[in-house]
């Protein structure tokens, strides 16, 4: 009888798994491996700490002592190499542990791009609580810093050492932010709010090197032989997942870890879920990566379902985000994308692969000053959504995608730009909603 489980990695998917073990089987040995002192804490509420908006106190959803209390043991450590024969892994400090299920939820860490300079004193990152400890701290000192970077992340650190009183360059390789999600219109607004709070924006600009001073970031030189001086850089541009243990023992991957519905890697006694999985999605054939808190915690959870025994598919909702760029409250769902992003090197932090497929579909848009709403109109249904400002529509649209609602009554209202397209979608949620209540 499976009676050994060990996670590796404490984040959202690792949690979730070792909840739902402890669901199925109450008798079970239950390790959770992990290398961060602080365990288990909101990733995405980084940002707002960053900005001042919540003290780290309220960063933790479980405490230590909750799973303690479910008799799940936490061992503090780096896994190391994992033997899959002998199922055993080996953790850096020498400890060795035995499993008979095995989960690998090691996250993503910080892409760096190829930039001589990065090594430096002053030069950050957000990929963890340390991380913005670390930010919190050289802000002090700092007076100026750039930004360098595409993403939901790169803005985040953006903001945070706005509200520092930082003077903020921003740097990007083209002419707007985040083409591969936003519509030019809806980075405009993002660019807008970002120079009202004072941040400069240099448009087409590659930094080429981080120059230093004793050790430490003094500058950052671009291709055109500018130099703007600084006492930070930061780097937000993209991830790449923790593929390491994987690689070492040869299980199946490409730009993550390969498992199959259940989660279920080329090895059958090993798991993966989270930012380091590639899952497979039966509906479209494909694999995808996606790096958001409510996939991971999913993933994690069903994983733990079927290494407890069970044999339950991960099914693939729309993926969506409600996030705050500049300021504003924006929510994305489904698939919306433009394509390219060179300030992107692959998937970022609070990102899904599926949001910049380029879908078959037709935009239904509205714009008013601040709040603006883009929706990807399909042939009998809504296939992705962007949501901008005002939130009325952004449940609604995520119920709509997510449930495939059939919309042929009113596809030709929403492509008619006379049409009030709020109040055709409203109309309709309102009456899907009884519809699908009564079902
Ligand atoms: C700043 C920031 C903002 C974000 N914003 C959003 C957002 O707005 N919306 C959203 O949906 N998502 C957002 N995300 C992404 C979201 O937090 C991640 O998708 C989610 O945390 C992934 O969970 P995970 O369990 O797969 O990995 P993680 O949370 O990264 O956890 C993995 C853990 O494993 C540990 N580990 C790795 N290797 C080893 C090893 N060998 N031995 C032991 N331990 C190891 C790591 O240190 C880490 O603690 C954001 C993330 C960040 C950092």
């Amino acid at each position: 009888m499976t009676q050994r489980f060990v996670i590796i990695g404490t984040g959202v998917a690792g949690i979730a798994a070792a909840q739902a073990i402890r669901q199925q089987l109450p008798q079970a040995s239950i390790t959770l491996i992990g290398d961060e002192p602080d365990l288990y804490y909101s990733r995405p509420g980084l940002a707002y700490y960053l900005t001042k908006e919540l003290p780290e106190s309220s960063l933790f959803p479980i405490r230590r002592s909750a799973l303690q209390k479910l008799n799940i043991g936490i061992v503090h450590g780096r896994a190391a190499q994992i033997d899959p024969d002998a199922h055993r892994i080996q953790l850096a400090n020498g400890q060795n542990l035995p499993y008979d299920r095995l989960l690998i939820a090691t996250g993503a860490s910080a892409a760096l791009p190829k930039l001589p300079g990065t090594e430096l004193e002053g030069v950050v990152k957000l990929d963890n609580l340390a991380d913005t400890r670390h930010i919190i701290k050289l802000a002090r000192k700092t007076r100026t810093a750039v930004v360098i970077g595409g993403g939901i992340t790169a803005l985040e650190i953006v903001e945070g050492l706005a509200a520092r009183k930082i003077a903020v360059h921003y740097l990007l390789r083209r002419d707007r932010y985040w083409s591969s999600v936003l519509e030019d219109e809806e980075s405009r607004v993002i660019e807008t709010r970002l120079r009202e709070e004072g941040v400069q924006i240099h448009y087409h600009t590659q930094a080429t090197q981080i120059t230093e001073k004793r050790g430490r970031v003094a500058g950052v030189l671009m291709q055109d032989g500018r130099q703007i001086p600084c006492q930070m850089v930061a780097i937000a541009v993209g991830i790449r997942p923790r593929l390491e243990l994987a690689a070492a023992i040869g299980l199946r991957m490409e730009r993550g870890i390969l498992v199959n519905e259940f989660l279920q890697t080329s090895q059958p006694d090993i798991y993966a879920a989270g930012d380091v999985a590639q899952v497979f999605d039966p509906l479209t054939g494909y694999y995808n990566m996606d790096s958001l808190w409510g996939p991971a915690r999913q993933q994690g959870y069903i994983a733990g379902l079927n290494m407890a025994g069970g044999q339950s598919p991960y099914q693939k909702l729309a993926p969506f985000n409600v996030t705050r760029l500049a300021g504003l409250t924006t929510t994305i769902i489904g698939a919306v994308g433009n394509g390219q992003d060179d300030d992107l090197v692959g998937i970022a932090r609070g990102d899904s692969e599926t949001w910049r497929q380029l879908p078959a579909a037709i935009a239904a848009q509205k714009g008013f000053d601040i709040n603006r709403m883009r929706v990807m109109v399909g042939s009998q249904f809504l296939i992705g959504a962007i949501v901008m400002g005002d939130q009325t529509l952004s449940l609604p649209l995520q119920h709509l995608i997510a449930e495939k609602a059939d919309i042929t009554a009113i596809r030709d209202d929403l492509l008619n730009p006379q049409a009030n397209l709020s109040e055709t979608l409203l109309d309709f949620w309102t009456s899907w909603r009884n519809d699908y209540a009564t079902q």
